[in-house]
């Protein structure tokens, strides 16, 4: 086959008109840090998950933070969570002194394996953080069930979960705790920035504090007209806030997620049609319960010839890709601070050094799932 000339990349944010007027317009008002743009911007969080509250952050990895924190979560505290997630996630609960626990996962769907949860569960366990993994909705009947009978928080990792369903429910609304990323490789963006929705009056009187410095009031009630600038402190807090530029980019995208996803939902199904019986690989495995997934990644697990041979040969083809996620307990501190036993996370090792994930973006073409499709076939044989 002949190779392109330009490069296809694993991801590219989908900015239209909408979104550029959007953050224009921002920029033109006279006010562009947090203000009427994230609070409209939270709103439609609650709508979307049910919530009675959402609260814009800086990244989805400020908002973990600011929920550990929130929890009280503290050294000797355990939390329990796959391998297989971002690092942000063990980073925030290592540096809360808190003890990553993990339980392996289903091979096909990389979602945390409900029924292995139980068996880990200590006196120091507190919470338990799924992740909804590539956009796929974890099963949320079974830790819900779980969470309940030892009365644990939840927080689900909705970072790939934006317009994922489970049998009906969006992710975040089962009254639990979520933060979702809008990060660029995300299914929507704000470049950078992040959204925790929950529940819980006084952790939300927490939450704002912990975002912005510890300071009660939002600086455009205190700046505004008949505003108060004075302030107290009376627990420190962090900086934390998402701004009204990234809000009107939020508020654009949000507006297209429908279309988004369901562009997502046919490159997704278009890679399976072209790929299904090629050898030397396997496709992503997809619940067996009622669902909607996200397809923020498509993720393949190569298994006839070295991960690294075949990323080079993508590389050669043009063809960008990822690796979500090196498996977390493999990571260097990770494995020197808390001694996983070789063998304990049997399916997350069995995928790890196989996952690649594949060009998925929404203003990506037909034809370059078929060129994708067609490397690959020519890879592989
Ligand atoms: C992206 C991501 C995060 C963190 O989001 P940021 O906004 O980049 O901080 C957390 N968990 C998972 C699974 C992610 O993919």
């Amino acid at each position: 086959m002949e190779i392109r000339k330009d490069f296809l990349p694993l991801s590219r944010p989908s900015i239209g008109e909408k979104e550029i007027e959007g953050v224009v317009s921002c920029l033109k008002s006279g006010w562009i840090t947090t203000g009427p743009l994230c609070k409209a911007f939270e709103e439609k969080f609650c709508e979307l998950t049910g919530a009675s509250h959402a609260l814009s952050v800086s990244s989805g990895t400020a908002g973990m933070h600011l929920l550990l924190l929130g929890l009280d979560i503290k050294p000797g505290d355990e939390m329990i969570t796959p391998s297989m997630t971002f690092a942000s996630t063990l980073n925030m609960i290592a540096l809360s002194g808190a003890r990553p626990v993990f339980v392996d996962i289903h091979y096909d769907t990389l979602n945390i394996n409900a029924d292995l949860i139980e068996g880990k569960i200590t006196e120091r366990t507190k919470g338990i953080i799924p992740v909804h993994f590539a956009g796929a909705p974890v099963d949320m009947d079974k830790i819900l069930s779980i969470a309940k009978k030892y009365d644990l928080f939840v927080i689900e990792d909705a970072a790939h979960g934006l317009g994922a369903y489970y049998k009906g429910v969006h992710v975040g609304g089962w009254g639990q705790i979520a933060i979702f990323s809008f990060h660029p490789l995300k299914n929507i963006t704000t470049g950078e920035g992040g959204m925790i929705t929950h529940n819980d009056d006084y952790l939300e009187s927490r939450l704002r504090l912990l975002r912005f410095h510890g300071i009660e009031r939002d600086a455009w009630k205190r700046y505004g007209k008949g505003g108060n600038p004075k302030y107290d402190i009376k627990t420190p807090g962090y900086k934390y806030n998402l701004t009204d530029i990234q809000a009107a980019l939020g508020l654009a995208q949000l507006s297209r997620l429908e279309e988004l996803n369901n562009h997502r939902r046919e490159l997704a199904d278009l890679y399976r049609r072209k790929l299904e019986g090629v050898e030397g690989l396997e496709l992503p495995g997809v619940p067996d319960y009622p669902h909607t997934h996200a397809w923020h990644l498509f993720i393949i697990k190569v298994t006839s010839m070295d991960r690294e041979r075949f990323m080079q040969k993508l590389s050669e083809y043009q063809i960008g890709y990822g690796i979500h996620f090196p498996a977390g307990h493999r990571l260097s501190y990770i494995q020197e601070r808390y001694k996983i036993k070789k063998g304990e996370l049997k399916e997350t090792e069995r995928a790890d050094s196989k996952l690649v994930s594949l060009p998925l973006f929404p203003d990506m073409k037909e034809e370059d799932v078929s060129y994708v499709c067609e490397a690959i076939r020519e890879i592989l044989t």
